[in-house]
């Protein structure tokens, strides 16, 4: 038996797996979960100790967690961190709201191979020099990586080419991207909604992820369109995976415009056909009807002109989060700062493009609150922030999308159980990309471990002041170290390179 460093007493267990909580102690030692004792005829696969179960060491750090919660580590599975791990690696923005993993690499952009980054981040030659730095670094969240099929395209053919690849480019991309998933990447992303992956057929999607699908990695795709198109991309996607066999994660899952609201009903019911005919897929969500993305890319696709793949939005709907260059236009629209210049909207949006390039990030208002909920309940539905590090303004999913779902929609609305909402953050997630020993509390699971208050865990997060610490936050460990204590970092960085299988 190892030994024993620390125990959380008597916190309402939620094991991750979606079963009712218990109240019981569970024990950490080596970065493990060494012991779990509790309610009676759940103790089969834990060490049960003379006296009531209690085979824990005297000398052990003990956290009372009476009235608290406490659940595996919440795994974020669609984030935009690469480069914020690697500049901020105490990733306070998720640590604060009791994340401990993090997959980066999605909506097709990644670091590696031969970038100089997507949202804002600097390049590496491979994924496997990325993840090099990541260890070097030492991150206090776990990261798994996807590479982006815009990166290897990028890289092959350039930014705008909107063509099929020749003979000699198609063998470069897959080249590519057999070294990135010989590197240690857990699967490919897409953002067709975006150059240059929009530039791409479905012909070249199947084609890189028959490969993704024999080194068993996952495809997560921001799909073509979720606008007017959103339908014809949900079959896209499906027909992507019915051929090659690959697992589907469908990125945040939204129907785009208001003329577009209440389609997610016939998205999911044609997600449930698929998984019924035995297609893998499956989905993410962030709880909020707002989303962010790249002001340049949303202005090339004509969105501020008419239907777009993002829908149609006016320079009223969109808020500037990052400006580098302009820090004074963060926290406005660009609708407010065309009335300040004097012009109007829809120029003052290409004076921004031109100013700030893809440095800047902005949020629109493209959802409906009730296809929100529907989607938050599908049972194929995890949790993924999307979040978008940069500037003073970021979209408060960044910050806030655990505590906004557990606080706002499991306590408040009563939408979801606490404990299928927990498992659709953890055991769910940890699933789906193939991390066998993390997001669930059992003995001998890596120690990723969030305790909560769960009367007073809430999203603190507005659009004026979207960076605030949420509430209810008692503590988070990653492998058995903490790094959150009651609402702070704490400056330790025991985050590492997740795997399939580990
Ligand atoms: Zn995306």
């Amino acid at each position: 038996m190892r030994a024993h460093e620390l125990v959380i007493e008597q916190a309402t267990v939620l094991d991750g797996t979606g079963a009712p909580g218990f109240v019981g102690d569970v024990a950490v030692g080596d970065g493990r979960i060494t012991a779990i004792t509790g309610e009676a005829g759940r103790d089969a696969e834990r060490e049960a100790g003379p006296g009531g179960g209690d085979g824990i060491d005297p000398g052990a750090a003990r956290i009372d967690g009476r009235g608290l919660v406490l659940a595996p580590g919440f795994i974020d599975v669609h984030t935009h961190d690469d480069t914020a791990v690697l500049v901020d690696p105490d990733h306070a923005c998720k640590t604060l709201q009791g994340v401990t993993s993090v997959v980066v690499g999605n909506c097709g952009s990644s670091v590696a191979p031969m970038t100089e980054g997507g949202f804002g981040g600097t390049g590496f030659d491979r994924m496997g020099d990325y993840l090099a730095a990541l260890d070097d670094r030492g991150p206090a969240v776990n990261v798994a990586a996807l590479v982006g099929h815009g990166t290897i395209r990028t890289a092959v053919m350039g930014l705008r080419t909107d063509r099929r690849p020749d003979a000699a480019e198609r063998a470069a991309l897959l080249e590519l991207l057999t070294g990135a998933l010989d590197d240690g990447v857990v699967g490919l992303s897409s953002g067709l909604a975006y150059e240059p992956g929009r530039y791409a057929a479905s012909s070249e999607l199947i084609d890189l992820n028959r490969l993704v699908a024999e080194a068993g990695g996952i495809y997560a795709t921001h799909m073509r369109d979720e606008g007017d198109e959103l339908l014809a991309s949900i079959d896209e996607s499906i027909e992507v995976a019915e051929i090659t066999g690959v697992p589907l994660q469908i990125s945040h899952l939204k129907a785009s415009g208001r003329s577009n609201w209440g389609t997610v009903v016939e998205a999911l019911a044609r997600i449930d056909a698929a998984r019924a005919r035995g297609v893998d897929v499956m989905a993410d969500h962030y709880p909020y009807t707002r989303g962010s993305t790249l002001l340049e890319q949303v202005v090339r696709a004509g969105a501020l002109d008419g239907p777009s793949p993002f829908g149609h939005i006016t320079p009223a709907d969109v808020l500037i989060c990052a400006a580098p260059g302009h820090p004074e236009w963060e926290g406005r629209t660009v609708a407010a700062i065309g009335d300040d210049e004097g012009i109007d909207g829809r120029a003052m949006a290409d004076r921004i493009v031109e100013a700030e390039g893809r440095r800047c990030i902005i949020v629109i208002d493209t959802m409906s609150e009730d296809d929100v909920r529907l989607v938050m309940g599908h049972e194929a539905i995890m949790v993924g922030s999307d979040g978008v590090p940069g500037g003073s303004k970021p979209h408060p999913r960044l910050h806030h999308t655990y505590p906004r779902i557990l606080g706002h929609y499991v306590r408040d609305e009563g939408l979801l159980e606490l404990a299928d909402a927990v498992r659709r953050m953890t055991a769910t997630p940890a699933e789906r990309f193939g991390f066998t020993d993390r997001g669930e509390i059992r003995v001998g699971a890596h120690a990723d471990l969030v305790l909560f208050d769960p009367e007073r865990i809430l999203d603190t997060g507005t659009w004026a002041d979207p960076t605030a610490v949420p509430d209810g936050i008692v503590g988070v460990w990653v492998n058995g170290d903490r790094v959150v204590d009651g609402g702070a970092v704490t400056g330790q960085r025991p985050g590492v390179v997740v795997h399939r299988g580990s």
